[in-house]
């Protein structure tokens, strides 16, 4: 080794001890006479000295050399500290120097490495390697680290067996596009890299593997949304012989274990809803319990009153907000502009003061009376002190729109404690879902997903209708995890195909491999998958995922350190034969 010790290991009790350190520069101070360096590594900061009268000469003049994040190594002793430094593990010692090697000389790096540095996201990303010297991007990556053994670990020690898919293969449908690499041994086609490994991890359970598990890229060609990664990676998991209870109980326990070794948190067990409720109760179907606000639905209160506004609408709902009866008029008004934004969409917003000595103000006072008020606060769960604010609307986007305005209040009124988690189960979420804009039905979750055997019947005559075996795990308002009962059915799975659009051919030729499996004895599955760099930036306290990712991908999927994507030179496009369209 090139050192005898790490920068964050030496104290008082190695005092008068020869040691070597290396490491790089994370700052010099020059007095002249004495010249303080802190040498920095993963593991911590020790402040070397350089004194005029003790340091041999040649050293002392090398010292004053010295730049930021130059990689040195340097010998000498332990000796005390007389300004201790309370703040780092290594604070009340300092190493007397006495040979000093430069290992390599660095740049004036482009910005501080320091906690708080003064680089902006974009020249950080650029010098991602210089970021990740950084103490929180590391912390980030170490914590990372360890969710991901502790899962490992449970997983391996409940009987999952990790198992390696292949990332050249053929499209599986997880709702979006399918990134595409050319075979150049093959001309003119194509493999796709796996949206999930879904398919594959369907056929290790045909292949008798029982419990399947994998920490595993996936790659998905969205329009990217703010925090979205074009890959991410997903524990994915599978399992046979089971029914949807075994794999909530399953997953149920892998996030206590989690919540309870990583954060010290001890979960009771998770609340279940079903989508429907989750709907109505929320407007979204992954519900924020951190915080109460449910929607009270006022269609038989609010409704045939004289106020046409609501007459003609399909939902009239609204939520209490605690102490809002307080807001000022100009709060209000900015309540109702935020709900107009366009990204928003809502046409107005009703409001209703519920005062502390249990009278009621509104903005339709003209429309209706204290007694219709008063129902409508039963139905919203106002108190006295409460604002009541009701949207109205199509039921889908008047929904969305008080779910925005629900998150959106809690947010403002410190409400989501990230320090806080509640998680819950969605289940019996829609098979399938309509698409106005190619006006057919679409799998809600995926085309392997099985119908509730309740609802088999309602497939071809109310396909809107079928419910599914499918569940989402939610937490804090974020969808960490989703799954399956799996079809494991030749003739059913042939079905779904043709009911979401597929021609027998089309089906045969992009899945006619699992269905031949399924004639082999394909055994009753289901599974479940876990977005990682999610659920790491949740437990992290964090929004943001790209916190958690070495060498994460900007908001246009760009990796701006490496500068890709980019262009492919005449060659390897021939050898590809492919050949490309001018830009429209
Ligand atoms: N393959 C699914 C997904 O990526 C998860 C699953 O059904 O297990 O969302």
């Amino acid at each position: 080794m090139l050192r005898t010790h790490h920068c964050g290991e030496l104290r008082e009790t190695h005092q008068h001890q020869s040691i070597t350190l290396a490491g790089w520069v994370q700052k010099v101070r020059n007095k002249g006479f004495l010249v303080w360096v802190d040498i920095r590594d993963r593991y911590g900061i020790t402040q070397l000295i350089f004194d005029e009268e003790r340091t041999p000469a040649d050293v002392f003049k090398k010292s004053l050399e010295l730049g930021r994040e130059d990689v040195i190594r340097v010998s000498g002793k332990v000796i005390e500290r007389e300004s201790k430094n309370p703040n780092i593990n290594t604070g009340n010692i300092e190493i007397l120097v006495e040979k000093l090697q430069l290992l390599n000389a660095s740049k004036t790096p482009p910005f501080t490495i320091e906690n708080k540095t003064d680089g902006g996201e974009e020249l950080r990303m650029q010098y991602r390697y210089l970021d990740l010297r950084r103490n929180p991007v590391r912390e980030n990556l170490i914590f990372r680290h360890k969710v991901s053994l502790e899962i490992r670990n449970f997983l391996s020690e409940a009987g999952f067996i990790d198992v390696e898919t292949p990332y050249l293969i053929k499209s599986t449908p997880e709702g979006a596009r399918d990134f595409v690499v050319p075979s150049r041994m093959n001309s003119g086609e194509f493999y796709a890299l796996p949206q999930s490994p879904q398919t594959f991890k369907q056929l290790l359970m045909v292949g008798g593997f029982d419990k399947y598990f994998q920490i595993v890229k996936c790659f998905r060609d969205e329009d990217l949304r703010a925090d979205r990664q074009p890959e991410f990676t997903q524990i994915d998991c599978e399992m046979s012989f089971v029914e949807q209870e075994d794999i909530l109980n399953q997953f149920e326990a892998l996030t206590k274990h989690l919540l309870k070794k990583i954060k010290g948190v001890l979960l009771k067990a998770f609340p279940r809803i079903t989508y429907a409720e989750a709907m109505k109760r929320f407007g979204n179907d992954k519900p924020d319990i951190r915080f109460g606000m449910e929607f009270g639905e006022l269609n038989t209160l609010a409704k045939n009153k004289g106020f046409n506004v609501f007459d003609s609408q399909e939902l009239v709902v609204g939520i209490a907000v605690t102490g809002g009866a307080a807001y000022t008029r100009k709060e209000i008004d900015a309540l109702i502009d935020w709900v107009r934004r366009p990204q928003i969409g809502a046409l107005g917003m009703v409001w209703v003061k519920h005062n502390e000595d249990g009278s009621f103000k509104s903005s339709v006072d003209k429309f209706f009376t204290s007694e219709d008020l008063s129902d409508w606060a039963v139905t919203t769960q106002s108190k006295p002190g409460d604002l009541i604010l009701v949207l109205a609307g199509d039921a889908h986007s008047t929904r969305s729109q008080l779910s925005a305005l629900r998150l959106e209040i809690a947010e403002r009124k410190g409400l989501r404690n990230p320090e806080e988690f509640a998680p819950l189960w969605v289940t019996d979420f829609p098979l399938l879902e309509w698409d106005e804009e190619t006006n057919r039905y679409h799998a809600m979750h995926h085309p392997f997903t099985a119908p509730k055997p309740e609802h088999l019947d309602l497939l071809e005559t109310e396909p809107g209708k079928v419910n599914a075996n499918a569940y989402d795990l939610v937490l804090n308002g974020n969808e960490i995890g989703g799954g399956s009962i799996r079809i494991h059915d030749a003739e059913l799975q042939q079905r779904i195909f043709s009911l979401l659009g597929f021609s027998a051919e089309e089906a045969e030729s992009q899945f006619g491999f699992l269905m031949k499996a399924f004639q082999y004895g394909a055994p009753p599955h289901g599974g479940i998958a876990l977005g990682l760099d999610r659920l790491v930036a949740i437990l992290g306290g964090s929004e943001t995922i790209r916190d958690f990712i070495a060498f994460p991908k900007n908001n246009s999927g760009r990796d701006i350190m490496i500068d890709a994507p980019s262009a492919l030179d005449e060659s390897q496009l021939k050898e590809l034969y492919l050949k490309l369209l001018p830009k429209k």
